[in-house]
């Protein structure tokens, strides 16, 4: 899920390409280089061969820019991640276009660019109160529950099967059995008795269900007291190093005047 961010240079439209020998038959094509050898030299297979390494050589560092990205960065899902936690997808439309699987070729066009601006400075104003799960077993846990933060005042539900219904909202986690609370806690265990058979317990209060929302937590069939946390997230110190990222991929794209790319 490591995706890099770039903005493409200029150089090869302007004629600043580093010398290759067959650079006639490079096209770039959307934001990629590619080798188009015409139909006499592909009958030559072994030539065919030694030209595509030499591109492939060449396209690693095709001008002064290594694989002729003006600027590059990750910037990851992190953005994305905390504006699906606030529920506020509307508010950043164009953010969440940033990601890899908004369009086939990879990149946001230029005309998103201010937008982007605008969104981002917005977004780093913005900080958000979260709960979340942690259990008392030290190892591996925390890792599996940060998954299922969820915002200040938003009653989640976390999985269904049935009529069973897991939610989520501020503290309290709840059982509802046909519309009913069977269970309401805020610190309990879970055990997962056989494979689909959980039991919910709280001091007197005690729940069965056949549901529970991460059945990895019970590979090795044990019992776990969870209790939740409670965090604040401001936006300008979470982001800080995506949002340095972002603007530095807008100012090269403004400048150049190519787009933000991914692959
Ligand atoms: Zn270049």
């Amino acid at each position: 899920m490591s995706y890099i961010d770039y903005v493409r240079c200029n150089c090869f439209k302007e004629g600043l390409s580093k010398p290759f020998k067959y650079i006639k038959y490079v096209k770039l094509v959307g934001n990629y280089f590619e080798l188009e050898l015409p139909d006499e030299i592909k009958q030559d297979e072994a030539l065919a061969d030694k030209i595509y390494d030499e591109f492939y050589d060449w396209r690693d560092f095709p001008c002064e820019h290594e694989d002729g990205e003006y600027y590059s960065c990750q910037l990851g899902g992190k953005i994305q991640y905390y504006i699906y936690l606030m529920k506020a997808e509307t508010d950043f439309s164009a953010l969440l276009s940033l990601s890899p699987d908004f369009n086939n070729d990879g990149f946001i066009p230029t005309s998103y660019n201010a937008q982007l601006r605008a969104e981002i400075e917005e977004l780093m104003k913005r900080e958000i109160t979260c709960y979340n799960f942690v259990s008392k077993e030290p190892i591996g846990w925390g890792m599996y529950f940060q998954h299922y933060e969820v915002a200040e005042n938003v009653d989640e539900l976390l999985c269904e099967k049935g009529d069973e219904k897991l939610y989520s909202c501020n503290d309290v986690f709840r059982i509802e059995k046909n519309g009913e609370v069977i269970f309401r806690s805020s610190n309990f265990t879970v055990e997962r008795i056989i494979n689909r058979r959980f039991i919910f317990t709280d001091h007197d209060k005690r729940a069965e269900s056949t549901v529970f929302f991460d059945l990895n937590l019970f590979r090795k069939g044990n019992k776990q007291r969870l209790y939740y946390e409670k965090n604040t997230y401001i936006m300008k110190n979470e982001l800080k190093y995506e949002y340095e990222n972002l603007i530095n991929l807008l100012n090269a794209s403004d400048l150049i005047g190519n787009p933000i790319c991914w692959d």
